[in-house]
């Protein structure tokens, strides 16, 4: 069925659905590693271009084609490309788009292993990165050199929730000849949409909210320029961070409850947020949608609802930290986010144990920061557990 003028909530379900031989209801698990040409032309048609047939599953596979166009619809982009996790993404792309000599300008609160990927491995072939904080336009221009070729930016930013105005970036990039790529994973295309607002490349965790339910891990790419898709998915293909169908499925399956559950976690959300900031051994409560949060009128333009990750700090410190963190029993004391179940860490502990005290300091993570990732559990168990979690604090 054609979807690209259907809703977003109908292009959830059947966007990338396609009919099969048995009129199955849902796109069935391809799990097959490669495909029977018809004849010796055929498989040239293929492997030229001329045909669109399956080869091999590394470069192709229905499952995973079918998830691929799902994502692209929701974004509004022309083509997506799945991969095996969300750093397969991220290393697709900046493989696929930086250089020997040339030069990245990324967030310096970006996602641990996007920053430690460039300062590691690809410092090894000649490409140079600087992070700043993106939600200071200025920063961001000062830093653009000859050969900067990425604008590459995160927002909200994990885990301070700060924003960065992806329209302004846009227009950034495009004044300074700049590919702009947004790790889009914090909202989903539920609440912001890169592509529209001027972004070239959107990206992807979907182990997060795309998937929502802590059971697969997975990254998908979207663009709108044929140029920038072909040479990802090129990159993507050769590196071998090919999605696997069974993935597919799940995310496909997944994927169909975006829109409902990110409309309760976020309803859950923001009664959590007004808990906490009348909590008094909590001192601060970074939620977008809280009328406190610095970049409250961005949250509004750039987003269509505040989500449902947040941070807040305790009077106590890195020590309070750690002592709510042993006091929770509902939300699970555990990394990623996005999922139909309450999520809580202490990233000075956690996450963001192994930077430097003045990396750490430059990104916002305080010790006294608790990160929170609520779910669709019922709102007043989630209250209930940090209330009984803070008591022991
Ligand atoms: C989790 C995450 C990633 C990495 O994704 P994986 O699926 O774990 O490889 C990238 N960006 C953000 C914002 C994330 O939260």
């Amino acid at each position: 069925m054609e979807t690209q003028d259907k809703g977003f909530n109908t292009r959830l379900i059947h966007a990338g659905a396609f009919e099969d031989a048995y009129g199955s209801a849902t796109v069935p698990i391809y799990q097959s590693s490669t495909f029977k040409f018809k004849s010796a032309r055929h498989g040239a048609d293929c492997f030229s271009g001329k045909s669109d047939g399956f080869i091999y599953t590394r470069i192709g596979n229905p499952t995973i084609r079918a998830l691929e166009q799902n994502i692209a619809s929701l974004e509004n982009g022309r083509d997506g490309i799945a991969t095996s996790s969300g750093m397969g993404a991220i290393t697709s792309v900046y493989m696929a788009l930086l250089g020997s000599g040339s030069h990245i300008i990324s967030s310096d609160a970006v996602y641990g292993p996007a920053r430690g990927v460039l300062e590691q491995d690809f410092s090894r072939f000649g490409v140079e990165a600087t992070f700043v904080n993106t939600s200071h336009l200025d920063q961001i221009v000062d830093a653009i050199r000859p050969n900067t070729r990425l604008l590459y930016i995160e927002t909200p930013a994990n885990p301070t929730m700060e924003l960065t105005d992806i329209a302004a970036c846009a227009k950034i990039a495009r004044d300074n000849k700049l590919i702009l790529v947004v790790d889009n994973t914090f909202c989903s295309p539920y609440l912001q949409k890169p592509l529209d607002l001027g972004a070239d490349v959107v990206l992807h965790s979907v182990t997060k909210f795309i998937n929502g339910h802590a059971d697969i891990v997975g990254g998908v790419i979207v663009s709108n320029t044929p140029e920038l898709c072909r040479k990802i998915r090129h990159c993507m293909v050769y590196m071998g961070c090919n999605m696997d169908p069974t993935q597919a499925f799940m995310v496909l399956r997944g994927v169909k409850t975006l829109a409902i559950r990110i409309e309760r976690a976020q309803e859950n959300a923001m009664q959590v947020a007004e808990f906490l900031q009348q909590h008094p051994k909590v001192s601060w409560v970074r939620y977008p949608g809280l009328k406190s949060h610095p970049q409250y009128a961005l949250a509004e333009k750039q987003m269509a609802g505040f989500g449902s990750m947040m941070s807040f700090g305790l009077h106590g410190g890195y020590q309070a930290g750690e002592k709510l963190m042993n006091h929770v029993h509902l939300a699970l004391l555990a990394v990623s986010l996005g999922g139909v179940e309450t999520l809580i860490q202490h990233p000075a502990s956690m996450t963001h144990a192994g930077i430097s005290p003045e990396n750490k300091l430059a990104a916002g993570i305080t010790d006294d920061l608790v990160r929170l990732s609520v779910g669709i559990e019922d709102v007043g168990d989630i209250i209930a557990d940090l209330e009984s979690g803070l008591h022991n604090v």
